[in-house]
C-alpha cells in the first residue's frame, strides 16, 4: 500500500489497516473446496460445473471460482454474458457456459473469450453463427430443451427446428454443438413424478439430436437437487450452485450437514452502540415493538440496504456472545436493533447473523425460514456494501 496519501481500501474493506466497515461476510474457501469434493463424490460418473452466477451467490465470483476449479470442478456456469467475460478474464483455463442473452448481444466477445454459449431457439443459433463468421472462430453451443421447467429452452415439439438450425450451422463450419441441456423444475421435491418425466423427455431430445447427426460431448440436466437426490439425472455433467456454497437445496428433505456440506458464508457485525433502556421503550420505525423489561439495546450496523430482508423485522435470529437473540422491531436500511437483556453487552461485541451453525449460531436456512424465503435469496441478496473477507482453502 502506497504511503499515507489517503485511505487505501482493500477488498475486505480495510483502510490503512483497520476495517472501516463494522460488518463483514467471512467466506471460508476451505468450505467451498470441501463442498465441491462432496458434490464430485455424489456424482462420481459426471463432471462438475460449479454455478457461480450472481457473484457466486453473493460469495464473490473469482475467489469462489478459483477454489471450485482447484477442487476439481472442470466447468463453470454463469447466467449473463458480462459475468462470463469477467470470469474468463480472471480464469483462463476452465470451460465456461453462459446462457442468458437477448438478440443483438455482443456474442463475438463470447467467442473471443472462448466461452460456451447456450441456444434455446433458431434465432440464437443464427446470431451465434454470425458471431462465428465475424471472429473466424467456431462457436461451441449447448442446445437447450424445455423438458418441463416452462422457462428457457425450446419446447420438445420445437426442438427439431432448433436441431435443424444447428445442423446447418455445423455444416457451414460456424458452430459445433457440444452439449444438450435442460433444467429440472421440481427436483427439490424428492417424491415428485415431474423429475422422472423431465428426464424421459430429455433422453428423447438427446436421441432426436443424435439421430439428426449431432454428436454432443456433454448432456446435462441436474442442478444441486438433481446432483444430490436424483442419480438418474446426472448424465455427463452436473451443475450445482447452492450446494457449492454449503447450503441444502431442500432443507426440509436433508440439511447441509446430512449432505456432507458446510455453509461457506458467515455474516457478522460489531455492535456500534449499546445503551440501557427501561421497560416499555419503543424500538425502531413505527414503534411496532417495545421492550418488555428493563434492558439494554444494541445496534447492529446491517439493514435492508445490505440485503437483510425487511421481512426479518421482529424475527431475524442473531447470536451475540453465545446467546441467541432476535431482531427487535423493524429492519431499517442500515441497522437493526437487538434487545440484549438486562446484562447488556458492549460496543464492539460481534453479532453473528448467520454462519455454519457449528457454534450454535443461526444459519442462512434459519433466516430463510423466518422470512418466508429460501437460503438462495438470503446469501445472494447480501449487498455489495458489505466487505467480503476470505479464509483460504487448502486449494485456494
Ligand atoms: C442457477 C442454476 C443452476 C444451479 O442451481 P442450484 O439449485 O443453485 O444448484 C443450475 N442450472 C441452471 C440453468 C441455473 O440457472
Amino acid at each position: 500500500m502506497g504511503g499515507r496519501l489517503g485511505a487505501v481500501s482493500t477488498p475486505d474493506g480495510e483502510h490503512d489497516g483497520a476495517p472501516a466497515h463494522p460488518a463483514r461476510a467471512v467466506v471460508d474457501l476451505g468450505a467451498v473446496a470441501g463442498n465441491v469434493a462432496a458434490l464430485r463424490g455424489a456424482a462420481p460418473t459426471a463432471e462438475v460445473m460449479a454455478v457461480v452466477k450472481a457473484d457466486a451467490y453473493g460469495h464473490g465470483l473469482l475467489p469462489v471460482a478459483r477454489t471450485a476449479v482447484a477442487a476439481g470442478a472442470t466447468w463453470l456456469g454463469v447466467a449473463q454474458l458480462d459475468e462470463a467475460l469477467v470470469l474468463r478474464a480472471g480464469l483462463p483455463g476452465p470451460r465456461i457456459l453462459t446462457w442468458l442473452y437477448a438478440p443483438g448481444a455482443p456474442l463475438h466477445l463470447a467467442l473471443t473469450a472462448d466461452l460456451d454459449l447456450s441456444a434455446s431457439a433458431p434465432w440464437a443459433v443464427g446470431e451465434v453463427a454470425a458471431a462465428a463468421r465475424a471472429t473466424g472462430r467456431t462457436a461451441r453451443v449447448h442446445l437447450k430443451v424445455d423438458t418441463g421447467m416452462g422457462r428457457g429452452g425450446a419446447r420438445p415439439e420445437a426442438f427439431g427446428d432448433l436441431v435443424d438450425a444447428a445442423r446447418r450451422a455445423e455444416a457451414e463450419g460456424t458452430v459445433e454443438v457440444v452439449g444438450i441441456w435442460s433444467h429440472l423444475a421440481c427436483a427439490d421435491e424428492v417424491d415428485s413424478p415431474v423429475t422422472a418425466a423431465q428426464t424421459e423427455v430429455f433422453a428423447a431430445a438427446v436421441a432426436t439430436a443424435e439421430a439428426a447427426g449431432l454428436r454432443p460431448q456433454v448432456r446435462h440436466l441436474a442442478a444441486s437437487s438433481g446432483t444430490l437426490f436424483h442419480p438418474a439425472t446426472h448424465f455427463d455433467l452436473v451443475r450445482p450452485g447452492i450446494a457449492v456454497y454449503g447450503l441444502s437445496p431442500a432443507p426440509e428433505v436433508a440439511g447441509a450437514e446430512a449432505l456432507g456440506l458446510r455453509p461457506a458464508m458467515r455474516l457478522e457485525a460489531r455492535l456500534t452502540l449499546v445503551k440501557p433502556a427501561p421497560a416499555g421503550t419503543p424500538v425502531s420505525y413505527g414503534h411496532t415493538e417495545s421492550t418488555s423489561a428493563d434492558t439494554h439495546l444494541g445496534v447492529v450496523p446491517l439493514g435492508y440496504g445490505d440485503g437483510i430482508p425487511r421481512a426479518a423485522s421482529s424475527v431475524g435470529p442473531v447470536q451475540v456472545a453465545g446467546r441467541r437473540l432476535r431482531v427487535t422491531g423493524r429492519v431499517c436500511m442500515d441497522q437493526v436493533v437487538l434487545d440484549l437483556g438486562p446484562d447488556g453487552g458492549a460496543e464492539g461485541d460481534v453479532a453473528v447473523l448467520f454462519g455454519d451453525g457449528r457454534a450454535g449460531e443461526p444459519t442462512a436456512d434459519d433466516w430463510a425460514r423466518v422470512c418466508g424465503t429460501i437460503s438462495y435469496e438470503i446469501v445472494t441478496r447480501l449487498g455489495a456494501r458489505v466487505p467480503r473477507h476470505y479464509l483460504p482453502g487448502e486449494h485456494a
